[in-house]
């Protein structure tokens, strides 16, 4: 009943029915939300994941049919938003996501099927004390940084760089929380263009570098999975239409061909997480009047939802030892595809590779082990809400342990080693309003 006259006295609404009311909710109103939606819904549940500079909870909600905890075999999907602070268009989006997917789970079938299929994961605001900092403004950075002026888009640790700095305590719980969880597909919501920008966002001129483009060696996936956004967007596959930046093809980019930046993120992400994350630059005016959230929600909610039906692209499962048991670290390799930090199993044994249709083949290593390779056919997962679901059974080699070099990853692909590397990272690019 509190709860209740709260909600009604702060106009925010938790009903079928009615939808979240469309302007700014403040960091207290977002947390009341929140903790209302978590408090009325089962297949929710809400926590943080660490404490910005002034205090503010980084509060994450989670949505799907088992919402606590990890379940093998679902994939950890996730969304954040706020990251600069005065970039505000993302956090209003996924606010209206989680109404959108509250109000409709077990009516909706597309969103029953996601949340059925998928543990969603939306952090709203990265950034909470640079957004009630801000001021509402189209381009002016007042409120982008942090409270300690950090761009906290430029202080993750990065494989194409060693400076040193301070880690800030948004971009260290982001680290740790990777860490928890085992995420497969992400995307950073920011605003000042609008683009679907994929990695690399840094570049060292090593082989990765191709026509002025820092390419992955997953670099047709991230396209496809740019292009999903901006083709299900209403007008973002036309190519930008704000008055002060280029043209995307498709209305997608490379981030390096569009702007070198160190300590980015997505880069983050997809090197040390395992996680492919795109960036995607919703609106050309950073705050724009309430008046056009609505639109802004119309254009990007489709888009908003068939991307995250993409984390059921490629192939999942599990890599077990000769005695049938789940192994953590095991490397599960795909031929023509050397990522910088080979991708591993977690501690439930599991591994998930996006890949697009086609034939494949793996490379399963650890220690004590035969080497396993194994070729597969991998249909498109999305249109069934699954990754094709394949376990790698290896066998005992008892004379030999792997060959050299194919058995550990890179040192510096270990978290801890990472920290040692990049003990602290600055924001090294000035300070400019037209950075999104
Ligand atoms: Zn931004």
């Amino acid at each position: 009943m509190f709860l209740i006259a709260l909600s009604l006295c702060l106009g925010i609404v938790v009903s079928a029915g009615v939808g979240l009311e469309f302007r700014y909710h403040n960091s207290l109103e977002v947390e009341k939300y929140l903790r209302n939606v978590n408090n009325t819904f089962g297949f929710t549940h809400l926590h943080s994941i660490g404490k910005s500079v002034e205090g503010r909870d980084l509060w994450v909600l989670i949505l799907g049919k088992n919402p606590t905890e990890h379940q093998i075999g679902i994939p950890e999907f996730k969304y954040v938003g706020n990251m600069h602070g005065n970039e505000v268009v993302g956090r209003v989006l996924l606010l209206q996501l989680i109404d959108y997917l509250t109000r409709g789970y077990l009516k909706d079938q597309l969103v029953t099927r996601l949340l059925n299929s998928t543990r969603v994961h939306i952090l709203v605001s990265m950034n909470p004390d640079g957004f009630e900092s801000s001021n509402r403004d189209c381009m002016y950075s007042q409120g982008r940084f942090n409270k300690n002026g950090v761009d906290l888009n430029r202080n993750f640790p990065d494989a194409f760089s060693k400076e040193s700095g301070t880690r800030e305590m948004e971009v260290r719980a982001i680290i740790d929380w990777l860490k928890t969880e085992s995420f497969v597909l992400s995307a950073n919501l920011h605003g000042g263009a609008v683009v679907a920008s994929y990695p690399y966002d840094n570049s060292n001129k090593g082989a990765e570098l191709k026509g002025g483009s820092s390419i992955t060696p997953d670099n047709d996936v991230f396209v496809h999975l740019a292009k999903t956004y901006s083709y299900t967007h209403t007008l973002m596959h036309k190519g930008d239409q704000c008055y002060d930046s280029k043209d995307f093809t498709d209305g997608i980019t490379n981030g390096y061909n569009w702007y070198p930046l160190p300590g980015g993120m997505q880069d983050y992400n997809y090197v040390w997480g395992q996680c492919l994350e795109i960036t995607l630059e919703l609106s050309c005016c950073k705050f724009p009047n309430e008046s056009e959230l609505p639109g802004f929600w119309d254009a990007n909610r489709d888009a908003l939802l068939a991307y995250m039906q993409q984390v059921h692209l490629g192939v999942k499962g599990q890599v077990l030892d000769a005695d049938g048991k789940p192994v953590q670290n095991s490397l599960v390799e795909v031929e023509g595809r050397p990522n910088l930090c080979p991708f591993r199993t977690d501690s439930n044994g599991e591994y998930y590779r996006l890949l697009l249709p086609g034939n494949y083949t793996f490379k399963v290593t650890y220690p004590g082990h035969r080497v396993l390779m194994e070729t597969l056919a991998v249909p498109y997962g999305p249109a069934s809400f699954s990754a094709l679901s394949h376990d790698f059974r290896l066998e005992r080699d008892a004379a030999t342990t792997p060959s050299p070099g194919n058995t550990h990853p890179p040192e510096s692909c270990t978290s801890s080693q990472v920290w040692d590397f990049h003990t602290a990272l600055k924001a090294i690019l000035p300070t400019s309003i037209l950075l999104s």
